[in-house]
């Protein structure tokens, strides 16, 4: 379908809702998991490291297998071809280039400033965050205090403060969105998201985390709030797995727990990251009960999708009434690339975010001509 064929349909099934009387919509509420069907599509951004620009700053060129201002193109042709959509990082967004590094060690982010990983997330409207184990790298004060920009909820519940002995983050959270099924009645959907990382911190990052915070094993942690999730009323739970995939048997220690998190019931569908790999993709065709083709491990929608802004993970859900709950009774997972096997773009920037970040960009590629790189 081309661009002005999809205007015009979702432009005339505006009108007709905008004309649809109020008290049909009150009439839904009351009725809500009952019946219909409901599509909703899943969006994933994971391991950025920074990599908002589609540029090398090693080679100091345009680079278009990477950048954020590439994916976003994708996150917008992704939403606009779902009625129903939600958007997550999943974790290693702020270290990992040089833009990364001149903002935490030259320039300094200015108190009241956002920074342009979250100034981006922010446009983009993500619908929540997590974090990795590099947003520790510079510290704790640092990250507290990027973190104060994010307009989204941040999620992590395997991370705890040695003082409370409670999750330092915010463990979960409980999005309430007003999802529209496939007969046009709209329904309010409780979301339930949910956040993990590797519990390796505590030695990746001892000198900033000894002593402040503890990290407890992902699985464990996992079981200890799906229920309590559950019992706030989530009507699904969305994994957002800082985390790979790796049949291993498990131990506390795991470090790439989706194999064992894709086995607790109640998780719907796993957001997998952290090993900058590809799922569903031929990486994983050996590890047992792994779907490569419809994305799924042990029978679980996952999605991991690459690293760098490189691809965006999807993943398509379709929900059902099951014994007066929503269940998922369909899913099929898969990435959108931004650029071909040769490095050939598919995709054009987003301008917008282009504009929003560049300032930051020049600054680090002045920064570094300045030092003869
Ligand atoms: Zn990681």
């Amino acid at each position: 379908m081309n661009f002005k064929k999809l205007f015009l349909i979702l432009f005339i099934s505006t009108i007709i809702w905008s004309q649809l009387p109020s008290s049909r919509f009150a009439e839904d509420s009351m009725t809500v998991n009952k019946n219909g069907i409901i599509d909703l599509r899943i969006l994933e951004t994971t391991d950025l490291h920074a990599a908002l620009m589609n540029y090398d700053y090693y080679q100091t060129k345009i680079d278009n297998t990477i950048g954020l201002v590439k994916t976003a193109s994708l996150i917008h042709q992704a939403r606009s071809e779902a009625v129903n959509s939600l958007l997550f990082d999943n974790g290693d967004h702020l270290k990992g280039n040089p833009l990364g590094e001149y903002l935490v060690r030259i320039r300094g982010i200015q108190k009241g400033k956002v920074h342009p990983v979250y100034r981006a997330f922010n446009y983009l409207k993500y619908d929540a965050i997590t974090i990795g184990n590099h947003e520790f790298n510079y510290g704790l004060k640092f990250l507290n205090s990027v973190l104060k920009g994010v307009k989204m909820p941040v999620v992590n519940a395997n991370v705890y403060s040695v003082k409370t002995n409670k999750p330092y983050f915010k463990p979960y959270v409980i999005l309430k969105r007003r999802v529209v099924d496939k007969q046009g009645i709209g329904h309010d959907l409780k979301i339930g998201v949910i956040g993990f990382m590797p519990p390796q911190i505590m030695r990746w990052d001892k000198a900033n985390l000894e002593g402040k915070v503890l990290a407890r094993p992902i699985v464990e942690s996992a079981k200890e709030f799906v229920p309590i999730m559950k019992s706030e009323g989530a009507d699904i739970i969305i994994a957002l797995a800082h985390t790979g995939i790796d049949s291993e048997p498990y131990h506390p220690e795991t470090e790439n727990a989706v194999y064992y998190l894709s086995e607790i019931p109640e998780i719907d569908a796993i957001l997998a990251g952290h090993s900058h790999s590809v799922f569903p993709g031929p990486t994983f065709k050996d590890i047992p009960m792994a779907n490569i083709v419809e994305g799924k491990i042990k029978r679980k929608p996952v999605v991991m999708a690459g690293a760098f802004g490189s691809r965006l993970g999807i993943i398509d859900l379709q929900l059902e009434v099951k014994d007066g709950k929503w269940k998922v009774v369909k899913s099929i997972s898969f990435t959108r690339s931004i650029a071909d096997e040769n490095g050939n773009p598919l995709v054009k920037p987003d301008k917008r975010l282009f504009k929003l970040i560049k300032r930051e960009h020049q600054e680090t590629v002045d920064f570094l001509k300045k030092l003869g790189i």
